[in-house]
């Protein structure tokens, strides 16, 4: 068993633990903390296929690109969209971290929705060993987040987990270091900002893009009724004349748009409650609900949720790291953690061949 554990730690010598976030991608080194923190965005000359940019570069040319470049999220709609920008970006910011130790190919421990499909979770590894990593582990978002929070996940005690990410809400309860219910809802952050420039656009006949659809959302997003109305000023391209045009935006209003995919995911959760053995949603009831990622900054959310299900409801005090953190703290304790870590199908297929 010793000698199990100490080659498992020999194994774990240089290690990164990465959150491949579909909004930003967050790197960990064994001991040393969070490393790189990035917008999951590239740039491509649409001519040569050529990446031009990756992260915050990158991200200040969506929607204002010049005619020839693109600037893609290739994670957008929930898990990978585009395995080879995904390989290139993970690349890049493999080696911006590990600057020329690359030639020390690091174990790689990626954090991936828990809805993953066996293709897709092929997918990461392969992206990841071809951006340089040998030893590729996952592990679910959820289960992540719940070690980055400190829940006692090896416990037979139920715990609840929201991740609202930029593409996928996790919904998941952990006892005894496995999930016991998990919802992956492919609808978070990123349908929030949609639902805000679909409102405008229709109410108003004004087309706005995605990013200032998310300032809107970040600074008048709300999910709950408040006493104090807040308004801000929008620009846009009126659909009519084609001409820019301002107009003035109130919370009520982002409220009223962000319902249904507000409603979307409180139906999720009502699901996940109901298929979650009675034991484990009395513990819940105790310990609260514990709301993490970057949607989970939405004002009054955790008011909304709590109305709603009638348990308290934690926000936690760094909810776009929490995943990225427990990632990490599984790399520096790899011993402790081995049981947390996703199955993987061995698969004896040689699927590419190189040519
Ligand atoms: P992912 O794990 O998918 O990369 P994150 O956990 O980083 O996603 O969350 C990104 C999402 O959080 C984006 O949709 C972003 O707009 C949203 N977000 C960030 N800050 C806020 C805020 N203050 N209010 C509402 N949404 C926010
Ligand atoms: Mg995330």
């Amino acid at each position: 068993m010793m000698k199990f554990l100490n080659k498992l730690k020999g194994f774990w010598g240089n290690a990164v633990a990465v959150d491949l976030g579909t909004a930003t991608t967050l790197i960990y080194i064994k001991h040393r903390g969070i490393v790189l923190r990035e917008p999951s965005v590239v740039a491509v000359d649409q001519y040569t296929g050529e990446v031009v940019a990756c992260g915050e570069e990158a991200k200040k040319m969506l929607g204002k690109t010049p005619e020839g470049l693109i600037a893609q999220r290739p994670m957008k709609d929930g898990v990978i969209a585009d395995f080879d920008l995904v390989q290139e970006m993970l690349y890049n910011f493999l080696s911006r971290v590990l600057s020329n130790n690359l030639f020390f190919r690091p174990k790689v421990l990626i954090a991936v929705p828990s809805g993953i499909t066996e293709v897709e979770k092929r997918a990461v590894r392969d992206s990841a060993e071809n951006a340089g990593a040998t030893g590729v582990l996952l592990v679910s978002e959820p289960i992540a987040a719940a070690v980055g929070i400190g829940l006692p996940i090896n416990e037979p005690t139920g715990n609840m987990i929201i991740d609202i990410g930029g593409g996928t809400t996790e919904i998941a309860v952990i006892s005894l270091s496995g999930l016991v219910t998990n919802i992956s809802l492919r609808v978070a952050g990123d349908e929030m900002d949609e639902a805000i420039a679909s409102y405008i656009r229709e109410k108003y006949r004004v087309a706005i893009g995605e990013q200032t659809a998310e300032q809107i959302k970040i600074y008048l997003g709300n999910a709950f009724p408040s006493k104090v109305e807040e308004s801000m000023e929008v620009r846009g391209r009126d659909l009519v004349t084609g001409a820019p045009k301002t107009i003035e935006i109130t919370s009520t209003e982002v409220r009223e748009a962000l319902k249904s995919p507000i409603n979307q995911i409180i139906e999720a959760i009502k699901k996940a409650l109901e298929k979650t053995p009675p034991e484990l949603v009395a513990d819940i009831i105790d310990r609260g609900i514990y709301l993490t990622g970057g949607g989970s900054l939405l004002k009054s959310l955790d008011e909304l949720i709590m109305e709603e299900t009638n348990i308290p409801v934690k926000k936690v005090d760094n909810p776009l790291e929490c995943v990225v953190l427990g990632a990490g703290k599984i790399i520096d304790n790899i011993e402790d953690y081995e049981n947390v870590l996703m199955k993987q199908k061995k698969s004896s297929i040689k699927r590419r061949v190189e040519l």
